[in-house]
């Protein structure tokens, strides 16, 4: 059942081709049955939603997520973390060997209550759990339909198990994509981990399984060691790595991009995948900055760090100085495209497509258009969780709360799990 309201009284834009002042918008059956100016609305009978001015945008994506992550705060690093290899052994390596079927179920229920309190509808997860890899996808799948966000799930394909488990995480992904297929709601991607930690041999036989539509969604090039290995084993650098097993396209989904090489520069332009950045987890890690004067067109991700996308821009921005050329394109176009080649008629405010709305806080007084919309973003909005969230219609958090789950029971339960989880971290 779905719900049949009107949201009146906003500033509804969709980022980047209008900006409309005193909107209202019918939403019915899931979708935008009607979008039009409130002060031409004769009064129907049903439920009206006042948003008092406040500043409506489509329901945002993020595109590079790790929601295994989402349990992790508060665990100290089991040794060393002066370098990216360190980081990865003592923190999320470690983390990822402890996960069991229910604190990756929890997991991925925390980090998605946590996504849609700052108004993500889709969200790609690049999973891992080195002791639970079959069936694995199937629970992030539940949490998804519980809290109701739309989603494309990958299992991270590596060597760090042996050559033993290489089969079952390939199976695990295109089980998944496949059981998938139709589905209005879940989809599934190819994910390996990164070059740096797959075999010439595994390279060689996930490129053999791989059906041919099915895209990848790998870290690519996010610290040295991983073009370095690249370099080892004799191509010129991770993107041309993938290109020469056949892996690129321009479906794929390459998370990072900061340490390439010219040739691979050169196929980024040919091939034109999806390129995500993410800024606060490459600060965190210190792994460099992705270089945007020669990769322009790219989307913002959180790579495990947080849902708050709108937040992560903000970061993006003060690292860059403010200097963010084609922000809007990066914050709505980019993303607005890639929701829709996975889920039709969804990712862009328009009748008849799915009713994904991130409803801000924020009321804006100052004058406000396309022109100045970053600004109202980064100093007006900042980041903060939204007033409401609406994905396919329904709304999914309103006046701090989540209504598609009992926060305080699943809190509750979330913490029995942590409690197991963190004291196996540090078994
Ligand atoms: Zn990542």
């Amino acid at each position: 059942m779905h719900d049949h309201f009107i949201l009146t009284n906003g500033i509804v834009t969709d980022g980047f081709s209008f900006l409309i002042e005193n909107c209202r918008i019918e939403i019915a059956d899931g979708k935008i049955a009607n979008i039009g100016d409130a002060s031409d609305f004769k009064s129907k009978d049903i439920k009206i939603i006042d948003l008092k001015g406040r500043l409506v945008l489509p329901g945002l994506l993020n595109p590079h997520h790790h929601l295994y992550s989402a349990l992790a705060t508060g665990l100290v690093p089991i040794g060393p973390t002066d370098n990216f290899t360190q980081i990865l052994e003592n923190l999320w390596w470690q983390l990822d060997k402890t996960l069991d079927e229910e604190s990756i179920y929890y997991s991925a229920v925390s980090g998605l209550m946590q996504s849609v309190r700052y108004g993500v509808t889709t969200l790609f997860d690049h999973h891992a759990s080195m002791s639970r890899v079959t069936g694995s996808l199937q629970l992030i799948e539940k949490a998804f339909r519980k809290i109701g966000v739309k989603g494309v799930l990958c299992y991270e394909i590596s060597d760090r198990m042996g050559k033993n488990f290489l089969q079952s995480q390939i199976n695990e992904n295109i089980n998944f994509y496949i059981k998938n297929m139709e589905d209005p709601q879940i989809q599934g991607l190819l994910g390996l981990h990164a070059n740096f930690t797959l075999s010439e041999a595994s390279m060689a036989t996930i490129a053999e399984q791989k059906p041919e539509e099915l895209p990848i969604h790998i870290h690519c090039g996010e610290d040295k060691a991983d073009f370095d290995y690249c370099v080892e084993q004799g191509y010129n650098g991770p993107v041309h790595r993938l290109f020469e097993y056949g892996l690129l396209s321009e479906n794929s989904i390459l998370a990072h991009c900061i340490h390439l090489s010219e040739t691979d520069y050169q196929l980024l332009q040919k091939f034109e995948p999806i390129i995500i950045s993410n800024p606060e987890s490459n600060a965190n890690n210190n792994v460099g900055l992705m270089n945007i004067e020669k990769i322009e067109n790219y989307l913002l991700g959180t790579d495990g760090m947080t849902g708050n996308i709108l937040g992560t821009l903000r970061s993006h921005y003060l690292q860059r100085n403010g200097n963010l050329p084609n922000a809007m394109k990066i914050l709505f176009e980019n993303p607005a495209q890639l929701t829709g080649r996975y889920f039709s008629n969804s990712g862009t405010i328009r009748e008849g497509n799915a009713a994904d709305f991130a409803i801000t806080n924020y009321i804006p007084v100052m004058p406000i258009n396309l022109d100045n919309l970053l600004y109202h973003l980064l100093f007006g909005v900042q980041g903060k969780e939204m007033f409401m969230t609406i994905a396919d219609g329904k709304i999914l958090f309103s006046d701090n709360t989540l209504h598609t789950i009992d926060e305080t029971e699943i809190n509750k339960e979330i913490k029995k799990v942590v409690n197991k989880l963190h004291e196996r971290f540090y078994e």
